[in-house]
């Protein structure tokens, strides 16, 4: 009824369904392009799947968004990703009952005074595009990566990307145009397990072969940020810059209230978080995540334990199950109460954190979406890379950006804890503090700028706007 009454008198108004994969790090990117198409007078749907709607409703309180949800099926409607017997039989099933229940739904609303005009998808669901050509409406494919990232599966595909090897291993660093010499553990850890390929990469690689196909093809990211890159790229894909897609209130206020997400998969403990930030002084504090993937060895999480305690700097970390990770010494270690050495919760809301005035550090796994937020909201970086794009986003990050430091693994794959106590000191004081805080701040101005009106990425979201307006009319 709700959803009829919002229909009514906008049939000339392009509707757009959003489907997005259902992992924290995707449904906020897509989540943001919608709430942009909403506000510039497009109807937009949220799709995503039954379970990860239900978490997002019981944990998402402040729901500042414009937008429809409706639901889609991966055929674990009970319990997602965590009911199937492997990532294969997953991502199977969900484009088995991904396709017939987006075809559903489309079909659904064809039936209201408000139809699909266009689907934007996310790149992991590279089924959507025959969903899209069935109906003969504007498919829209929407990467979640760099464009630098995308770059080298783009030309692996096309065949242009060969590993120089000798003996087994990688001898040299690699050279593509527009990219930085890549060393072998630079790359995206899909390309450095040729033996053993994930499968990842299978569908990364059938997302780049429909690619040549695709008239319609976005990137969170922005021109500026890769401009070598995207010149070096022309022509051999369609590939447009429309981010940063982080809430307006960060960036420029364009969207009223717009100061969240709004899709939470775990409850934030925000209350206790920003009441103890605030007790601490201008960029005091180290913001410790690792995103909502990764799962750190005990090792390794033993190390940042350590790590930071040796630093003497007050720390908020993010830590699922922090009773069962973290050594029982060091959590009797760090008190209680305002006067802790830190604090350790399992979620919360980071772009708060992040924008607060006592947080001076971010150690993030370099996640995209962590390392843009950290971009945009002219936080310095600490990069603890883990797998996927992360470790070529840490070079990045230190290298191409300036915006913080790389803590390098030992020959064991462990960040030990004085390199991290070494990286956070460089960050937070040390030599190159001064530069890492100025760049970061001019990227800040450029990420702004980028998505405010008339920037390069305003104007790319807009192209699809006014031809989807125009389609309509
Ligand atoms: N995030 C959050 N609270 C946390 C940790 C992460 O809201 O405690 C959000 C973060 O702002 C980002 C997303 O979760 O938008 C994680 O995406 P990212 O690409 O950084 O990492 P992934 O989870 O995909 O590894």
């Amino acid at each position: 009824l709700k959803r009829k009454k919002m229909n009514q008198g906008r049939g000339n108004v392009p509707h757009v369904v959003v489907v997005t994969y259902p992992a924290q790090g995707h449904i906020n990117p897509l989540l943001q392009f919608a709430k942009i198409l909403a506000s510039k007078g497009l109807k937009a749907t949220l799709a995503t799947t039954h379970y990860t709607l239900k978490s997002i409703t019981t944990n998402t309180t402040t729901t500042t968004t414009t937008v429809g949800f409706e639901p889609i099926s991966d055929g674990y409607d009970g319990g997602g990703f965590e009911l199937a017997s492997s990532l294969e039989a997953y991502l199977e099933s969900f484009r088995a009952m991904g396709s017939k229940t987006l075809t559903e739904l489309i079909m659904k609303f064809s039936e209201t005074d408000c139809p699909v005009t266009c689907v934007v998808y996310d790149c992991m669901l590279t089924w959507v595009i025959d969903v899209v050509r069935q109906f003969g409406i504007v498919g829209v494919v929407f990467m979640t990566n760099s464009a630098s990232v995308c770059s080298l599966y783009c030309r692996l595909n096309r065949g242009e990307l060969s590993f120089p090897v000798e003996k087994g291993k990688v001898i040299s660093t690699i050279k593509m145009s527009g990219l930085p010499p890549l060393g072998f553990s630079e790359m995206p850890s899909f390309l450095a397990q040729p033996g053993d390929p994930s499968p990842y990469l299978a569908l990364i690689m059938e997302m780049f072969q429909l690619l040549d196909g695709i008239d319609w093809a976005f990137c969170n990211s922005f021109q500026q940020l890769e401009t070598e890159l995207m010149e070096a790229m022309v022509g051999l894909w369609p590939l447009k810059m429309v981010g940063p897609m982080v809430p307006s209130a960060y960036l420029d206020q364009q969207i009223k209230g717009d100061t969240s997400y709004g899709a939470s998969l775990w409850k934030p403990t925000s209350y206790k978080c920003l009441r103890w930030l605030d007790t601490k002084p201008q960029h005091a504090v180290i913001y410790v995540s690792f995103g909502s993937m990764a799962s750190l060895s005990a090792k390794q999480v033993e190390e940042i334990a350590w790590g930071l305690k040796s630093i003497q700097r007050p720390f908020l970390w993010v830590l699922k199950e922090p009773e069962k990770k973290l050594p029982k010494e060091f959590l009797s270690s760090i008190g209680e109460g305002e006067t802790e050495a830190g604090i350790v919760v399992t979620w919360c809301d980071q772009l708060e954190v992040l924008a607060h005035q006592a947080v001076g550090c971010f150690l993030t796994h370099c996640g995209w979406n962590s390392t843009l937020e950290g971009l945009s909201l002219a936080v310095p970086m600490v990069g603890v890379p883990q797998w996927s794009d992360q470790p070529m986003n840490a070079k990045f990050v230190e290298e191409v950006w300036g915006v913080g430091v790389w803590a390098k693994r030992n020959d064991e794959g462990i960040v030990m804890r004085g390199e991290i106590e070494r990286s956070v000191r460089e960050v937070m004081g040390g030599e190159k503090s001064g530069e890492i805080k100025r760049n970061a701040l001019k990227w800040r101005e450029a990420a702004v700028k980028a998505i405010s009106t008339g920037g390069t990425s305003y104007k790319n979201i807009d192209g699809l706007v006014e031809f989807l307006k125009a389609e309509k009319n």
